[in-house]
Order: structure tokens, then sequence, then C-alpha cells
């Protein structure tokens, strides 16, 4: 699943392909139940004519804000990809929605589960306001964290992963982080004291860094991975120390990776540098 870094990437090659100022031509929506609202009819209604003049990201959500103004929100879930084709070529298995360009291009969304989204709304705050704090913004710091972590009482990987806690963290850079902080996943979020605070406030920058540094982490091959909107594949693969790397050596002690299951998560782990106490 793409997670913040994946979809930085994403939005990053959105805006260098020249996407902003192009103008929406016409709209086909292909399987219906992408278009989380509004009506599907209605979607294309609106998005027809419109013109692109931002893009962003919010957590795990690419925001394209149109003329009008009105805001064009994707998740991309599990497999969802957008991507650019040229006006000639063949739509694919499962492209569901496709957006003609006024250039000729045309951007695509494909996936092959179908669990991305699209909302088209009026105020993007409707469906981003539930989000936590972005992590890589300047007001979250070790401070914020210490104080958003002393209204919680849960195990520190699903804390993390829970988007209303944090905006952007999944499975593979959770991991990641933990591991660079020393903090076990089980670990209760309530005993964790001022320094290993500030660990895993800096591992999860730091990672995050990294991740968007090396375009994202693509795992396996095929059309689910994880590639951006020109095919381009991300390198972060080779700089992860956990995350499926069961039986190998921890890059820090040599103690083999474990994989243990947290929350129905395959979840990786150091049980040396990562005691539970
Ligand atoms: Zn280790």
């Amino acid at each position: 699943m793409p997670e913040l870094p994946e979809v930085q990437t994403v939005v990053n090659d959105l805006i260098a392909s020249g996407l902003i100022g192009c103008k929406m031509t016409r709209v086909e929506v292909r399987y219906p139940r992408i278009i989380a609202e509004p009506a599907p009819a209605q979607f294309r209604r609106r998005v027809t004519g419109k013109t692109i003049t931002a893009i962003d990201r919010r957590g795990k959500y690419i925001i394209i804000d149109l003329s009008g103004p009105i805001h064009l929100l994707v998740h991309l879930r599990m497999t969802g990809h957008l991507y650019l084709a040229e006006t000639t070529s063949q739509r694919t298995a499962h492209d569901h929605v496709i957006l003609h360009l006024d250039d000729g291009r045309k951007l695509r969304y494909h996936d092959p589960r179908k669990f991305g989204r699209f909302f088209l709304v009026d105020r993007s705050e409707t469906i981003l306001a539930k989000l936590g704090p972005e992590p890589l913004s300047k007001h979250f710091t070790a401070k914020a964290l210490t104080l958003m972590l002393s209204k919680r009482k849960r195990m520190l990987k699903p804390l993390l992963l829970d988007q209303t806690f944090i905006a952007g963290l999944g499975n593979i850079y959770t991991d990641e982080a933990l591991w660079k902080a020393n903090l076990h996943p089980c670990r209760n979020s309530a005993t964790l004291n001022g320094p290993e605070i500030k660990q895993l406030h800096r591992a999860i920058r730091y990672v995050l860094r990294w991740g968007i540094k090396n375009n994202g982490t693509s795992l396996g091959g095929g059309e689910t991975g994880f590639n951006s909107i020109t095919g381009r594949r991300g390198r972060n693969r080779d700089n992860l120390k956990v995350f499926r790397q069961v039986d190998l050596p921890c890059p820090r002690c040599q103690t083999p990776i474990h994989r243990l299951a947290v929350g129905q998560r395959s979840t990786f782990v150091c049980e040396k540098c990562q005691p539970l106490p």
C-alpha cells in the first residue's frame, strides 16, 4: 500500500509532468464504485471543463485542486496507480477512471484490486479534518509527539498506523521507524520515556525523508507493486532494515530479524535491538 513517501512521489511526478494548468475535456468512469462522492454522473459533469490549479498531498491522499474551486482527493489504498498516457494508447483492463486533458494526454487511474477511491468535494477538510498531524511538518515536534502520546494508551504499532494519530505512516515505514528508535511494536505507548519519544520522533521523520529521497519503496514486481506515474519504481527497498527481512541479520547487531503478527499486520523486528520490557 502506498504510504506517505510513495504518495509524495506521485504528487511530485504529477507536478513535474506539467499537469498544473491542464484542462479536463472529458471524464470516463469505467468502474463507478471508485467514485466515493458525489454520484459518478455528477462527478463527470463537475470535473469536465475544469482546470488543474494545484497538486498537493495530505497523509496518504493526493489533492488535485480544480478551478471552481473544487477539490479532487484520490486515495490509492492497496493497488491504486495514476499514470499518464498519450492520447492514442489503449485502455488496459484495470483503468477505472480516465481524465482526458486538453493537451491530448490522459491521466488514468489503474487499480487491480479496486479499493482506491476518488472524492470530489467543495471543501477538502470534510475528508481531511479527521487526519492526525503531518509527520514532516514543522508543527510535528518531539514536544507535540509527547503531548499526543500522553493522551493515548495503546500498543505502539497500531497507534502509529492510526491515521487520526499521525497521517501517512503504513506498515513499511512504521516497522522501519520502530527499529530505528529501538522500540518494540508491542510496547504500550504510555510507557515511553522522554528520550524514547525523542528517538521515535527523529526515526519517523528520518525513514519518511529517506523514502521520499528514494522515490518510495517498490516491493515485488508486477502491476500491484508501487510505481509512480511514469512507471518509475522506487529505490527505497534497498534501504529497508527490517521490513520483509525475515531471517536476515539485523544491520545493527546481526540478530536474525523476526516476523510477528501485531493487530493482524505482519511486523518485522529485531528482538535484541527492540526488547519488550
Ligand atoms: Zn538488532
